[in-house]
């Protein structure tokens, strides 16, 4: 095909990708090969406009900028950078890719994170490392993959011509194996993530950036926070494709 196209003159004036298209993963419209979302899709998609500015919530658009929780008691880690709310179809799509392994939908997905990423850095430190939460090997055997460290690699590589990130993929390990969060009880998810986590040796770092691929009650990221703070981290920002709203 693409030496028949290398022929035709046409080829010369138009990039490969417009020739063939492939149909948009959401509405089956033509799409260039090299996106799975079309355009019009990608911009519909819930994107976390109005959110709380400490745990990235979303919150209504006339409320004040922090969540009633976060106005009582402030959360463990710094910041919650979150792309999307987790709505349709952005939910439909976060568990193609998690329990249906279709890896094919997590870049669209990425590069809003990395578009709210660089706007949000803009002319700030950024964290020094990333840090995407990790799997229990038992979860990883069966599901064969860890989203989050896929995640970890796309970013990195989004954001590598603007801010070069460090992936670390070895301080932190998950010891414990732990149900879902999601469809827990609050006090039950609380009681499920302690002492999951444990550090393999003492962080070089001040600043971290945790990555998940959803943050829901935030109980997973902050026990990690706290983990890291306990032995002298002193920011850590987290970075997520999707946040509920609890
Ligand atoms: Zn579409
Ligand atoms: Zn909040």
């Amino acid at each position: 095909m693409r030496q028949l196209l290398k022929r035709n003159s046409v080829y010369k004036r138009l990039n490969i990708n417009q020739l063939i298209s492939i149909s948009c993963l959401l509405c089956r419209a033509d799409t260039p090969m090299n996106k799975p979302v079309c355009n019009l899709c990608i911009q519909a998609l819930p994107i976390a406009d109005k959110h709380c500015l400490l745990c990235g919530i979303p919150v209504l658009a006339n409320s004040s900028d922090l969540c009633a929780r976060c106005v009582q008691k402030k959360p463990a880690f710094d910041i919650c950078h979150s792309a999307f709310n987790y709505e349709f179809p952005v939910d439909h799509l976060l568990k193609k890719i998690k329990y249906h392994q279709q890896l094919i939908y997590l870049p669209p997905l990425a590069e809003q994170l990395s578009r709210t990423l660089l706007h949000h850095y803009d002319g700030k430190v950024w964290p020094q490392a990333i840090l995407p939460v990790p799997l229990h090997n038992k979860r990883l055997r069966s599901r064969g993959f860890d989203q989050a460290l896929v995640l970890a690699r796309q970013l990195v590589k989004n954001l590598h011509p603007y801010q070069q990130m460090k992936l670390e993929t070895h301080l932190i390990k998950r010891q414990k194996h732990t149900d879902p969060q999601q469809g827990l009880q609050a006090s039950q998810r609380k009681r499920n993530i302690k002492n999951a986590f444990s550090l393999t040796g003492t962080p070089d770092y001040q600043y971290l950036a945790i990555l998940d691929d959803v943050v829901t009650t935030g109980e997973t990221v902050s026990e990690i926070t706290r983990l890291l703070k306990q032995q002298g981290v002193k920011r850590v920002d987290i970075w997520c494709l999707a946040r509920t709203p609890v």
